[in-house]
């Protein structure tokens, strides 16, 4: 069956949330009984975001297969059922790749290699390599239009109309609608000239979002609609929302969705956004809140920590729960201040990171939520730190470290596994996506997931080092998850603790609002009974230091 095509751009600035609107449209028309894929094309130059700083980029986001992809796919997964693989994030360091290696290999038979074609097509295979089984494919170009990388992206999607039919096919444009207060009113300008320039290239786009504070009157959708070349029901409002996941039902109430039914021409029911709906009223009513700590290195830009966001708050919402993050740069944490720090959060949580910069800080945050009895939940980096935290603190192992922060140390707790150490490239060379685990019976992690077998997605190179195990063991640390093989460490907790957990694994990539994951769900809880525990202490404090006072007043009244 020939699939309809959706490609999402964007205009004016970037970060108007157009991966936000992607995933909510997809969320929407799989709702009305579609089977969607969605792809996203990056305009930059590496091969993939693997390589990237997260300050640049944000967060690196791990499919199944392994893909290090943009964060943007992190919002498909959640938002949808699409099925997502490293086919779904082609960057122009990937197409680049493939057509050198195809002219090197002759198969341009003698001819010039140029951007159009061989470019171009190459980015339309992409496109088409995604489209096999489905209804409908959402495609969705990085950055803003008027930005020299995106030329080829924009070019090969024009021509993408004329390949498969017109009738296939539509162009959807998150534009900027800004309200300038100096005059005092609402601007269409940095529009028209945003859709002036995908004309410019040959892309009429056919429906326009508008990312306004506020609903924008009919007046102005004429106004955009006659100067933008389109009819003005084809002018809707992204006005700005409290949360993200209102996003679908705010763009159906307008009619987004019955709209683009209707241009692709494609009959579908109506969607049933019940769940949608319920989900909504439990994050606007939550009934209780918690405070997590999240210590970590790249806390100024919090994008890069978009999934583990995510999944906290996930972990909050079916309980009613509002989590509150609370972001600890780890090399600003003072070890002496810690409980002045840490006075008003109910969890600890220490994510995934690389490098030595801000690690005393996080194993200092680790003890003191071990020694504290705090909720505790370590990811990736944060696993391999409680070990070390363990070790030099519990076991007596002072000189316990990870190879990945000392080369010549002695006791590498943390070390790399020989197929590592043959790498000499850093792209696409750690251990990467889905990798079975198996839950040892009567633990922690058995009665958070329910069952014996689970499957969890990786990023990282280093590993817990066996040579420790037992150490570790005999001081109570449990190895709780393990590779199938049980050569690998996947889980460890601490059962003199009532809740530290840490994972090799990044778990936040498989949460989903409506199925959050169970330990983000668990660890909320945990820190729920923590905070109340704290409340009756306090409460017990309070009448015990009430109590002389009132027996002091008693025969002061009865004289
Ligand atoms: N830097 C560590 C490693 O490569 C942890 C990686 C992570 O936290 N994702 O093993």
């Amino acid at each position: 069956m020939q699939p309809k095509y959706i490609f999402m751009t964007g205009g004016v600035v970037s970060s108007l949330g157009k991966g936000l609107a992607t995933a909510s449209i997809g969320a929407l028309l799989e709702n009305r009984g579609l089977k969607i894929s969605i792809l996203k094309l990056d305009p930059y130059i590496n091969v993939d975001p693997g390589t990237m700083n997260p300050f640049q980029h944000g967060e690196v986001y791990v499919t199944d297969d392994g893909a290090e992809t943009d964060l943007d796919l992190g919002h498909y997964e959640r938002f949808t059922h699409a099925k997502l693989t490293r086919k779904n994030n082609v960057t122009t360091g990937k197409i680049y790749d493939s057509v050198i290696q195809k002219e090197r290999r002759g198969e341009y038979l003698g001819k010039t290699v140029q951007v159009i074609p061989h470019i171009t097509d190459e980015i339309k295979s992409a496109i088409l390599k995604v489209s096999k089984g489905v209804d409908l494919v959402m495609v969705e170009i990085g950055g803003t239009v008027g930005d020299i990388e995106s030329l080829p992206f924009l070019e090969a999607i024009r021509q993408f109309k004329y390949d498969v039919g017109s009738q296939n096919v539509i162009y959807i444009h998150l534009t900027l609608v800004p309200f300038i207060h100096a005059a005092g009113e609402i601007k269409t300008k940095p529009t028209q000239h945003s859709v002036q320039k995908l004309r410019e290239i040959g892309i009429q786009p056919d429906i326009l979002l508008c990312r306004t504070q506020s609903d924008l009157s009919q007046d102005i959708k004429s106004k955009i609609a006659m100067f933008c070349n389109l009819d003005p029901d084809s002018v809707f409002t992204a006005r700005d929302v409290s949360n993200i996941y209102e996003v679908p039902i705010a763009l159906h109430e307008q009619g987004v969705d019955e709209k683009i039914a209707e241009r692709l021409n494609i009959w579908t029911r109506q969607p049933d956004l019940v769940e949608w709906k319920q989900l909504i009223e439990n994050i606007r009513h939550p009934v209780k809140e918690v405070n997590i700590a999240i210590v970590g290195k790249y806390v100024e830009l919090t994008e890069s920590y978009k999934s583990l966001n995510e999944a906290l708050r996930h972990g909050g919402y079916a309980q009613r729960i509002q989590v509150n993050l609370k972001f600890f740069d780890s090399e600003k944490l003072n070890q002496k201040k810690l409980s002045k720090a840490f006075s008003e959060v109910d969890g600890i949580l220490v994510p995934g990171g690389f490098g030595d910069r801000g690690i005393q800080g996080k194993i200092d945050a680790i003890q003191y939520a071990r020694e504290n009895q705090i909720p505790f939940f370590g990811i990736c980096l944060g696993m391999q730190l409680a070990c070390v935290e363990f070790a030099r603190n519990v076991c007596g192992l002072a000189e316990a470290n990870s190879r990945e922060f000392d080369e010549t140390c002695q006791v590498s707790l943390i070390d790399l596994m020989e197929e590592q150490k043959k790498f000499t490239h850093k792209g696409a060379t750690m251990r990467l996506g889905a990798y079975p685990c198996t839950l040892e019976k009567n633990t922690l992690a058995q009665k958070v997931y329910q069952e014996r077998e689970i499957s969890e997605r990786h990023r990282h190179r280093y590993e817990f080092n066996n040579a420790y195990r037992e150490t570790l063991a005999e001081k109570g640390l449990v190895f709780s998850g393990l590779s199938p093989d049980k050569l690998l460490v996947e889980i460890i907790e601490y059962p003199s603790h009532p809740f530290f957990i840490a994972c090799q694994f990044h778990p936040e990539f498989k949460s989903r609002p409506m199925y959050p994951h169970p330990i983000f769900s668990h660890f909320v809880e945990s820190c729920a009974l923590f905070q109340q525990k704290n409340l009756w202490k306090d409460q017990k404090k309070n009448s015990k230091n009430e109590a002389p006072q009132s027996t002091q007043s008693e025969p002061k009244n009865k004289n």
